[in-house]
């Protein structure tokens, strides 16, 4: 699955999850998250993100933005 990252924070510019064709996008105070569980890896929302938060799963780095957006898309 593809995760968001902390350079969401306050941006809520949205255009990720108007794309987004299985609404996976769930949303905090600060910043969206991504269901692990509900992406289908397709990708379309990568380049939608004008603060480039958004990780796809094979990226540097990127367990620690799953693991986080795993833990908060079920409480939001
Ligand atoms: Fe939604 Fe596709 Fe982005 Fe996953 S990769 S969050 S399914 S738009």
């Amino acid at each position: 699955p593809y995760a968001i990252t902390s350079a969401c924070i306050r941006c809520k510019y949205m255009d990720c999850v108007e794309v987004c064709p299985v609404d996976c996008f769930y949303e905090g105070e600060n910043m969206l998250v991504i269901h692990p569980d509900e992406c289908i890896d397709c990708g379309v929302c990568e380049p939608e993100c004008p603060a480039e938060a958004i990780v796809a799963d094979s990226a540097d780095g990127a367990e620690q933005w799953l693991a986080l957006n795993a833990r908060l898309a079920p409480l939001w």
